[in-house]
């Protein structure tokens, strides 16, 4: 690992530096250290905040409440960002090649992949139709690391959702703890991109509507099935 002493990198590669090796994952830094360390960089706090959007967790007192306000633990670190390539953030980069962002547009099916609306269709509430175009998500992977993946998003979702961070390792860690069943179900949705309302799910659409006289007829009806 470099020294984060080497002017050579800019200061969030060297906020990352200091972290890994002065600080160490797991522990409490001050911004009073912080800003000892880096006295000639007016922002470092933004510049230790960007590294968030290359995977380095960085709690403060809002994520652990064990902290005092002027501390911050360095969970863990992410993506070596002092590697050559590495350090631009995924926000600054742009510039998809038209082949690139196609192919997205339909693995996704012209799909937003935040709230399922498709190309040119309309949010229902008489403003600009949904104009979908190619974002960066982070994907938390079960390994725990993150990655950056690309995905169809509205300009609706896209604006607000940029810090979103999709956890995929909890997803698959909720499905292994459900039954064979809802995993079945689940992957029928997967494979169609859509969900499909479950027999139960319609007969409950059907149900929702019913007054109380009837409501409590059903009940009397289910009681008397499995007795
Ligand atoms: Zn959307």
């Amino acid at each position: 690992m470099p020294s984060w002493l080497d002017k050579k990198f800019g200061s969030k590669v060297r906020a990352g530096l200091w972290l890994a090796s002065e600080v160490g994952e797991g522990n409490v830094f001050t911004k009073g250290q912080l800003r000892a360390a880096f006295p000639e960089v007016a922002q470092i706090d933004r510049r230790v905040r960007d590294l968030r959007d290359h995977g380095w967790q960085i709690d403060t007192r809002r994520e652990d409440e064990s902290l005092n306000l002027d501390e911050q633990r360095f969970v863990k670190q992410g993506v070596e960002v002092w590697l050559p390539g590495q350090s631009k953030s995924p926000k600054e980069k742009t510039g998809l090649t038209a082949a690139q962002r196609t192919k997205v547009l339909l693995a996704d099916s012209f799909l937003c992949r935040s709230c399922g609306i498709g190309a040119g269709e309309s949010f229902g509430d008489g403003g600009q139709d949904a104009q979908l175009d190619v974002a960066r998500r982070q994907v938390l992977g079960p390994d725990g690391k993150t990655q950056t993946q690309l995905v169809t998003e509205c300009n609706r979702c896209r604006v607000g959702g940029r810090e979103r961070v999709a956890d995929l390792g909890a997803v698959i860690g909720t499905l292994g703890r459900m039954s064979p069943l809802e995993r079945a179900v689940f992957a029928g949705w997967l494979d169609a991109g859509r969900r499909n309302p479950s027999p139960m799910e319609k007969l409950w659409g059907e149900c929702r509507t019913l007054p109380e006289e009837a409501r409590n007829a059903l009940r009397d009806a289910l009681r008397g099935m499995d007795q």
